[in-house]
């Protein structure tokens, strides 16, 4: 095929569930190309010999070699190119932010639309896990050399494949009792399938992985013990930022408000839509949501999903600020969140029980841009209004939790408590390696993956 017989193929849409059902159940909305769709959007691409597209991806994956051997219905050579750069393909096919990554820097984005690259990212994956039959994976020769890492969210998992694959003998602590981070605790079911995670954990348990979960590091062992007592020579820390942040407002410790990470949590890992949960289960009718990010998004669509009839999104700024991916505003909106834009909670109003009926709310309305760059929201004088509300769940990001920093009073942190490391995740302290969310503050699944690579490459430098 010619290049510009291939550019006159249209890009493929994802078939997806119907919203009207889908905002009742948690299975998964976009449902997977087939086979002959994904080959059609794969020869779509025109093979590059200085792919743009790579530059956008945090860990380098060879995109036009998989997407050439997809083309070609080589399905397992796909998947061998992929693997090579990045250990959890199946995840990042589906919750990458591909439209500001590699998709943007497609020469074909420049006059049309891009590679759908997330796409076949998450088909080459499923189809490779669809046919994998049980196989001995073999283990690498061990390198006598054993490595820690604390955290089993993204950049902790990339960071032990890594090591893994040069020798090492690697422990991850996880202080929750499942593997995963916020791909367990944080994405919901519905965009991110729990089977899949717990599948690519599954390959890495292959590879000699050992997982010590409900071991909070800090309290169990502190880092210093780990180096000098149990005979790590070093230990990368990818604890995340899951620290809550709040409103700071009246009213914000009654019954029914939570921190999204709670709302989340319970849900995604405690399963409180269940009768048999082991946590109290979460019901109301109306939900109110703070914050227009990712996290807020996956809130609300939670929020439907456990049967509420009505679910806002409160947020002070207009729609063209808001900060979450713009797919995931469209898929809330299709589902009937509704938006309450321009408007800033200022107290939440108890019933004689304590617990949450109403927020009252302000009207805002744009002023000179802030140090963001958006329009500061300005309060407008008199215009508050009640929201009867029984649930409110804030959504406003999170902060690094302070314990890894307060038992270990040698590692240099910023003034916002986040670990100092360099570009190769090497912090002052030796022996101790940081990366993810915990040293850029809250950021995307491939960031944290890639950070957690390029640590796991600067131990292998400095450990052999
Ligand atoms: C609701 C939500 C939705 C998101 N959606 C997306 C998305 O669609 N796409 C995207 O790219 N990004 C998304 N993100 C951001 C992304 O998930 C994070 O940037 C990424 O997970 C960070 O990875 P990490 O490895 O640094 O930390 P985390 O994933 O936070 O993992 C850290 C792990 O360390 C454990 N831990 C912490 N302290 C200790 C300790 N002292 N001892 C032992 N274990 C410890 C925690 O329990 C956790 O399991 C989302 C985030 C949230 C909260
Ligand atoms: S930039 Fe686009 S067309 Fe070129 S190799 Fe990458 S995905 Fe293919």
């Amino acid at each position: 095929m010619t290049n510009q017989e291939k550019m006159k193929i249209p890009r493929q849409p994802m078939p997806e569930q119907d919203p009207l059902v889908r905002r009742r159940n948690f299975k998964e909305v976009p449902l997977g190309y087939s086979p002959e769709t994904a080959v059609l959007e794969a020869s779509r691409c025109l093979s590059c010999p200085n792919p743009r597209c790579v530059t956008g991806c945090p860990v380098h994956v060879d995109i036009p070699g998989f997407i050439a051997r997809l083309a070609d219905k080589d399905f397992p050579g796909a998947y061998a190119s992929l693997i090579k750069d990045n250990s959890l393909p199946a995840v990042c096919g589906r919750v990458c932010p591909q439209e500001s990554q590699c998709e943007s820097k497609c020469v074909l984005a420049l006059k049309g639309e891009a590679v759908a690259i997330g796409r076949l990212e998450r088909f080459t994956a499923d189809r490779h896990r669809a046919e994998a039959k049980e196989e001995n994976v073999p283990i690498p020769a061990s390198s006598g050399k054993k490595a820690a890492v604390v955290g089993s969210g993204p950049s902790g998992l990339a960071c032990a494949y890594e090591l893994l694959k040069a020798g090492f003998s690697v422990t991850v602590f996880e202080a929750l009792h499942e593997p995963g981070g916020v791909l367990v605790y944080g994405i919901p079911e519905f965009r991110l399938p729990k089977d899949i995670v717990r599948s690519e954990i599954e390959g890495l348990k292959k590879l000699g992985a050992e997982f010590r979960l409900d071991s909070l590091v800090g309290r169990l062992y502190t880092i210093d013990e780990l180096l000098k007592e149990e005979g790590y020579q070093a230990v990368f820390i990818g604890s995340g930022a899951g620290y809550p942040k709040f409103l700071k407002i009246e009213g914000e410790t009654l019954n029914g408000v939570y921190s999204s990470n709670e709302f989340l949590t319970r849900i995604n890992l405690m399963k409180a839509y269940r009768e048999d949960s082991v946590t109290p289960p979460i019901k109301g009718k109306r939900a109110a949501v703070f914050g227009a990010g990712n996290t807020a998004m996956d809130s609300a669509r939670t929020a439907l999903r456990m049967g509420f009839e009505e679910v806002f999104i409160v947020y002070r700024r207009s729609r063209d600020e808001m900060p979450a991916r713009a797919e995931e505003i469209h898929h809330a909106e299709e589902e009937g969140v509704q938006f309450l834009l321009l408007s800033n909670p200022v107290r939440f109003l108890g019933d004689e029980n304590g617990s949450l009926k109403a927020v009252v709310c302000q009207r805002m309305e744009l002023g000179e841009p802030d140090a963001s760059g958006r329009r500061r929201p300005v309060p407008v004088p008199d215009s508050e209004f009640e929201l009867p509300v029984d649930t409110a769940i804030v959504a406003l990001g999170t902060e690094a939790n302070p314990l890894l920093r307060q038992t270990t009073p040698d590692l240099p942190c910023s003034e916002r408590g986040y670990i100092i490391a360099d570009e190769d995740g090497r912090t002052k302290k030796p022996g101790v390696y940081a990366g993810g969310d915990i040293v850029t503050g809250s950021a995307t699944v491939i960031k944290a993956m890639g950070a957690g690579k390029k640590a796991a490459q600067a131990i292998i430098k400095d450990l052999m």
